[in-house]
């Protein structure tokens, strides 16, 4: 997935902020430049309204915690959300009910299956085990108090402005989804469901049908990075709590089986989904919305997922990245 060395991207120095606004946006530029032409991959077609998606689109935005953004490309293009919702609606439920109750019901532990598995649940006793796979996903909407509203207006409360439902993507999705009214079931069967499992199905369904641009998804995930605060709008939108933890499952399980490479290679927490989005979080410093349809294996945007290590390196944001204290000491 990351076959493409970056060595001549320049690794930024860790100073804890971002470089200044004018080499952020030169740099986004460039990654946005450097991956346009790369069209690696497959738009999903498990859902048929997405099979229809322009794979030529390409879209990156960040936002930093102060609100300043910078935009490249396609960022203005609307696409669904997909399984990003599930990282917003993990946070308004953190928010809440509080950490204890989501790490004992749902559990913060990547399953190495697929998102969609059936086979992990049965594996682990029922145990939906994060909320990022879709039984977890399922299993954490019917935690939040309030239904399909609050859903609606704690993610448009992350987006500064009401998301719309995509209701050609519902009914789509609406139609095929079989797979994850099992989960909802069989959710059930192991008293791991808080409701009704075809309500909350639809709930999640059209959590995932609201429609975004990478600007913002920018939005939404800065919020994250910034204690629960829009930078935009200045609402605080959740906890600074609910955002740490947040954060933590999204670094452990927010790419799909492929979450370890992704720490390897990017070092933030992230999400993305089958539409094409990615969120990639700096805490702190901003955050990064990308969009381009084009899928790997697991469901993760190729062109996203390039950008995205280009600009970790390149902005200096790679979590786990530290400078010998000692010898900074010593050269003065
Ligand atoms: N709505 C999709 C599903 O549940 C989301 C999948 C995804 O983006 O990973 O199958």
């Amino acid at each position: 997935m990351f076959e493409s060395p970056l060595e001549d991207v320049p690794q930024r120095a860790l100073t804890g902020d971002l470089p200044d606004e004018p080499q952020v946006a030169r740099l986004l530029r460039e990654a946005h430049a450097r991956y346009a032409g790369l069209d690696e991959g497959t738009v999903a077609d498990y859902i048929p309204a997405l099979a229809e998606a322009d794979s030529a689109l390409f879209g990156l935005a960040l936002v930093e915690a102060d609100g300043t953004t910078h935009l490249a490309g396609d960022t203005a293009a609307p696409f669904t959300i997909q399984s990003i919702s599930k990282a917003f609606v993990l946070a308004l439920v953190l928010d809440a009910i509080g950490h204890e109750a989501v790490h004992r019901v749902v559990g913060v532990n990547n399953t190495g299956l697929p998102f969609n598995s059936v086979i992990a649940l049965e594996l682990n006793q029922g145990s939906p085990m994060n909320p990022m796979v879709n039984a977890g996903a399922i299993a954490t909407t019917a935690l939040l108090p309030g239904g399909w509203l609050a859903v609606h207006e704690g993610l448009s409360r992350f987006a500064g402005r009401s998301l719309e439902l995509d209701e050609r993507v519902l009914r789509s999705e609406s139609e095929t989804n079989h797979r994850n009214q099992g989960i909802a079931d069989l959710l059930t069967s192991y008293g791991r469901l808080a409701g009704r499992p075809e309500e909350m199905v639809e709930v999640y369904t059209r959590q995932c049908s609201l429609r975004v641009t990478a600007e913002d998804l920018a939005v939404m995930s800065a919020t994250l990075a910034d204690g629960g605060l829009n930078p935009v709008t200045g609402e605080q939108v959740v906890t600074a709590e609910a955002c740490r933890d947040t954060l933590a499952v999204l670094a452990a399980c927010g790419m799909y089986e492929l979450s370890g490479e992704w720490q390897f290679e990017i070092g933030l927490p992230a999400k993305s989904g089958v539409s094409g989005g990615i969120v990639a979080i700096a805490p702190g410093k901003g955050a990064l919305g990308t969009f381009s349809p084009l899928l790997d294996r697991a469901g993760n945007s190729v062109r996203g997922q390039r950008a995205c290590a280009h600009l970790s390196r390149s902005l200096g944001l790679n979590l786990f990245a530290s400078a010998p204290r000692g010898k900074a000491h010593r050269d003065g």
